[in-house]
């Protein structure tokens, strides 16, 4: 049912308010939940509600869900650093685990017919070919990866019965920001690769490390697939509408089918930046799997999804111009 407000738990965070800045661009009623332990209040559209708070507190979801009257939820909320999962896995499972599962159960419980969740890449590992289809082996090599399949697996084997669906949507590498500068990536200790070296054009930051130039790729460092936030954005609010239109449940990854290594990355940075940036080598960072590239046909297919912002040059643009203006 269209119309009806769809609750963001994450809404003040990256990507969770890029999805609420379009779904409030599209007439939507948005009321956003969060805690504001990484995400910041400031980003929540104007237009939004917001709730301050922790998704994994059921009766508080319970009670704005009533309330608000939603019927379609967004699950941003959570532990996202890969290398931070190795030094304290346990916060990993009690937020992306126990807190998510908790909101799971409260939203099921309470009725909710539509769920999309923030899953990832890392559910893959360390893939044996690319691009990387869904249906390719999930092997996680870190806790941050096997939390967030576990939550997956608990979101599709509460939606096989019932009348709730839902959709997962695999990220491979989000960056960029909103090209109207409402939104951009936040973090309190940034650990991402773009925002790092953009931080590093503007001098929050002296330079930065390649974590690794000794992996079996053409120039020896890491390859990813770089997604603009606003496209992704997009998708998730396609997959709201096709489960609202009564659509099947699916998993599908996010990304534009094209890798590029961090050297390319940080070629492209100091190119678009105007500026030469101190740059050393380090060692390999801990679960860092050589090369991910997302094959995303099905989610062209079936939700009609159009990239638009494919483009590194226009991806690091925007990061740039965010941090720019965010100092
Ligand atoms: N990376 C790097 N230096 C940094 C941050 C990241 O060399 O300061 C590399 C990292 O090892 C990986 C790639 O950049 O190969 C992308 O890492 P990021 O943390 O952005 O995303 P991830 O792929 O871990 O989700």
């Amino acid at each position: 049912m269209e119309g009806r407000a769809v609750l963001v738990a994450g809404g003040a965070g990256y990507i969770g308010s890029h999805v609420a800045l379009e779904l409030v661009a599209g007439g939507r009623k948005v009321v956003v939940l969060d805690d504001l332990s990484t995400g910041r209040r400031d980003l929540v559209p104007a237009d939004a509600v917001f709730i301050p708070g922790d998704m994994g507190d059921g009766a508080l979801v319970r009670r704005i869900l009533a309330e608000q009257a939603c019927d379609s939820v967004m699950m941003f909320a959570g532990s996202i650093i890969v290398s931070e999962s190795f030094q304290t896995p346990l916060p990993y499972w009690r937020n992306n685990v126990g807190a998510g599962f908790a909101f799971l159960d409260a939203c099921i419980g309470a009725g909710v017919r539509h769920l999309v969740y923030s899953s990832t890449a890392a559910v893959y590992g360390s893939p044996d070919r690319l691009p990387i289809a869904e249906d390719a082996a999930l092997r996680p090599i870190s806790p941050y990866g096997r939390s967030k399949l576990a939550l997956e697996w608990a979101l599709a084997d509460a939606c096989s019965v019932g009348d709730t669906r839902f959709a997962a949507l695999r990220y491979f590498n989000v960056a960029g920001a909103d090209a109207m500068g409402r939104s951009g990536q936040v973090s309190p200790v940034a650990s991402h690769l773009i925002k790092i070296a953009v931080e590093a054009a503007v001098g929050k930051r002296p330079g930065l490390s390649i974590y690794g130039e000794d992996y079996p790729t053409p120039d020896g460092t890491c390859i990813r697939d770089y997604i603009h936030v606003s496209d992704l954005a997009e998708a998730h609010v396609l997959a709201l509408g096709h489960l609202e239109r009564g659509g099947e449940s699916l998993v599908a990854n996010c990304g534009y089918g094209r890798g590029f290594s961090v050297r390319e990355v940080l070629d492209a940075v100091q190119r678009v930046a105007g500026r030469k940036l101190a740059i050393d080598i380090g060692p390999r960072r801990r679960g860092d799997p050589p090369a991910l590239v997302a094959d995303s046909t099905l989610l062209q297919r079936i939700l009609g999804w159009i990239p638009k912002r494919d483009d590194l040059d226009l991806i690091i643009r925007s990061a740039l111009e965010w941090e720019n203006r965010d100092l």
